[in-house]
């Protein structure tokens, strides 16, 4: 009876241990993955699935806010422009009015992260979008990561777009922004905060730069098209981690993702 007690103890002593350590190595888990979990590149499809149509997707922003809260992307049915920042969600309208996102609503493309700065930089007079791409670009160490770009200040003019509310069956994306709305803004102080991705992402995401604006009161913005900064602070993060979401859903599925669709590409985001 002794010795059968001894081994029961043991054994519960044994137990404790084992999940003592598991309970360690998990803190050390939970540590580790929410450390590198900052510099993941979250993103929801892909842009050769939203140039096809592919307008509806199964994830929340509820859902997203988990996976970053800086970023750009569009709504289900391509309700307009998305843009995450300050740790928030906005929609910007076919009016170009910017609304705080709900938790529920949907997305069929997104890129999200959290924003570190790794590097950062003044900058002022800078004449047009070309020019600001070039003198961004000559800063980035390497072309062959990706980078969350944010830049915020004094805009003495941007131009930006949104696409309204699209209808079953969807149109392509190259035929949807025909019904874009253009806005211009003169003057204005906000932010850019969008993406720098190497060529080899093609039909993954946008090549190069997407950006999309946001003004200062957090009440108007879009796609960026054109502008021309008077003075403003550019921050950079860099990103070595990507984690891409593809939707278990029919129309992603049967969706045709082989072709080189640069050409459209280019069309939608310029
Ligand atoms: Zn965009």
């Amino acid at each position: 009876m002794q010795t059968r007690s001894n081994a029961v103890r043991l054994r519960a002593v044994a137990i404790a241990i084992a999940l003592a350590v598991l309970s360690t190595a998990w803190a050390f888990a939970a540590e580790a993955q929410s450390t590198e979990d900052r510099d993941v590149l979250f993103q929801v499809s892909t842009i050769g699935a939203l140039l096809e149509g592919v307008y509806d997707g199964p994830v929340t922003f509820g859902e997203l806010h988990r996976h970053g809260d800086f970023g750009l992307g569009t709504f289900n049915r391509l309700d307009g422009e998305m843009i995450g920042f300050g740790g928030d969600f906005y929609q910007i309208n076919a009016q170009g009015v910017a609304n705080r996102v709900p938790d529920r609503w949907q997305t069929p493309f997104a890129v999200v992260t959290f924003f570190d700065t790794d590097q950062s930089a003044v900058i002022d007079r800078v004449r047009t979008y070309d020019d600001l791409q070039q003198l961004i670009e000559k800063t980035l160490p390497t072309p062959n990561i990706c980078y969350a770009i944010k830049v915020t200040g004094q805009f003495d003019y941007v131009k930006a777009r949104s696409v309204p509310a699209q209808q079953r069956p969807y149109p392509k994306l190259v035929e949807a922004i025909k019904d874009q709305s253009v806005f211009e803004f003169r003057n204005v102080r906000g932010t850019l905060v969008g993406f720098w991705m190497p060529e080899y992402m093609k039909g993954v995401n946008v090549a190069g730069y997407h950006l999309h604006f946001l003004d200062e009161d957090r009440t108007s913005g879009g796609h960026l098209l054109e502008c021309r900064v008077r003075e403003a602070v550019v921050e950079i993060d860099y990103t070595r981690s990507f984690y891409m979401v593809l939707p278990e859903q029919a129309d992603f599925d049967a969706a045709d993702l082989r072709s080189d669709k640069e050409k459209e590409l280019h069309r939608v985001e310029k």
